[in-house]
């Protein structure tokens, strides 16, 4: 009997790894895509757990084209009475912390436990540097092959805001569908951690001992924001500094005020390679939920993270009308000439800009 060839998986541009390995080839997908897009048909699709449908309907959100927005309101708008009740978490750490390789592991892991898994990535250099940190390889390929696993690659955007926002948006459609566990991953640079902390309930921080990665660590900060700390790569040589470093960030972990959540952050070591440590890991997040859910945290917590996604949506589309406003550019390269000659302040020249009619 000769093996299945494995799929190849890439990451095409709009279309989801697990996409592409569960169902047909991607010019009939993308024939498909082309049909006028319906709401209700959607939603009655994704309801049904239609990865194809959940795929299609994050790309209208994901969309910059104004016709897309109405219809994927509408779409979000009628997912959310089904959503709600999965665990989000949030993933962070550097580059080759072993995000991609813990999260396949966790994945799998979760999976084995009759879980469904969505794995969202937030990852805006993409665009800034016209090459995804997180997107351009081959990632977590024996999680794609799961058919109870959904895994979406970043979507493009020009801001952080811009893009977490759809990220928040293709939570509820992934929660409709009936995923468990949310994953979003992200990578541990500039303000990335506190846009996906400001979207799930559990966030945990992938380090590693003995590099530059564990310099800054004891420093406030990111470390500040985790429930979960694990040392990763905990695994052969490393094993003893993983351990060593352990300890003194949970000595430093222990000096910090107590977090409203009532839980105490944990820090850990695991292997994502040889799969170890993994399942301490989810039990951690399920005796979070635990606690949270017995004290209203968990969610008080989702609440005030959805009004903190109204404020900031509204900041971020106010910008950006603003500054892609004709007459505005127009006018703000003129006070921007006056500063340079001296003739203005910013406070002046910022007054007048925004007394404008645009
Ligand atoms: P990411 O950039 O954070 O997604 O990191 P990757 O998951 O791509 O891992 C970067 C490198 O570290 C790869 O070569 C992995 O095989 C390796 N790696 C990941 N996890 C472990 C681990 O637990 N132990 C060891 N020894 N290597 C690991």
């Amino acid at each position: 009997m000769t093996t299945p060839k494995k799929p190849l998986i890439t990451q095409t541009k709009g279309i989801s790894q697990t996409e592409i390995t569960n169902t047909a080839s991607i010019p009939e997908l993308k024939a498909k895509r082309k049909q006028q897009p319906d709401a209700h048909n959607l939603v009655a699709s994704i309801l049904n757990k239609d990865i194809t449908a959940l795929s299609r309907a994050i790309t209208l959100i994901e969309s910059n084209n104004q016709k897309h927005y109405a219809l994927a309101n509408t779409i979000v708008k009628q997912c959310l009475s089904h959503a709600n009740k999965s665990v989000r978490i949030g993933i962070t750490g550097i580059p080759g912390v072993g995000k991609s390789t813990f999260i396949e592991a966790f994945g799998c892991h979760l999976i084995s436990k009759n879980k469904r898994v969505a794995v969202l990535t937030i990852d805006p250099t993409s665009t800034l540097n016209k090459g995804s940190i997180l997107g351009d390889k081959t990632r977590m390929a024996e999680l794609a092959k799961q058919k109870n696993a959904f895994i979406r690659p970043s979507p493009s955007g020009n801001t952080l805001g811009g893009v977490a926002q759809k990220t928040k948006e293709s939570i509820i459609l992934c929660e409709a569908a009936g995923f468990d566990v949310i994953i979003i991953e992200t990578v541990g640079v500039g303000q990335n951690e506190t846009a996906v902390h400001n979207m799930v309930d559990f966030f945990l921080l992938l380090k590693l001992a003995g590099t530059g990665d564990d310099l800054q660590s004891i420093k406030r900060g990111v470390i500040e924001l985790a429930d979960a700390i694990a040392i990763n790569k905990a695994d052969g040589e490393h094993n003893k500094q993983a351990t060593l470093y352990k300890n003194s960030l949970a000595k430093a972990l222990s000096l910090y005020p107590e977090k409203l959540s009532g839980w105490k952050p944990k820090v850990t070591t695991c292997s994502a390679l040889n799969n170890e440590g993994i399942e301490s890991i989810w039990n951690m997040v399920e005796d979070y939920k635990n606690v949270t859910t017995a004290n209203n945290y968990f969610h008080l917590k989702r609440q005030e993270q959805n009004k903190f996604w109204l404020i900031d949506t509204i900041e971020t589309r106010l910008k950006a009308n603003f500054f892609s406003n004709q007459h505005i550019k127009k006018e703000l390269e003129k006070q921007l000439k006056l500063i340079e000659a001296n003739k203005t302040t910013p406070f002046a020249a910022a007054n007048y800009l925004l007394s404008l009619k645009y």
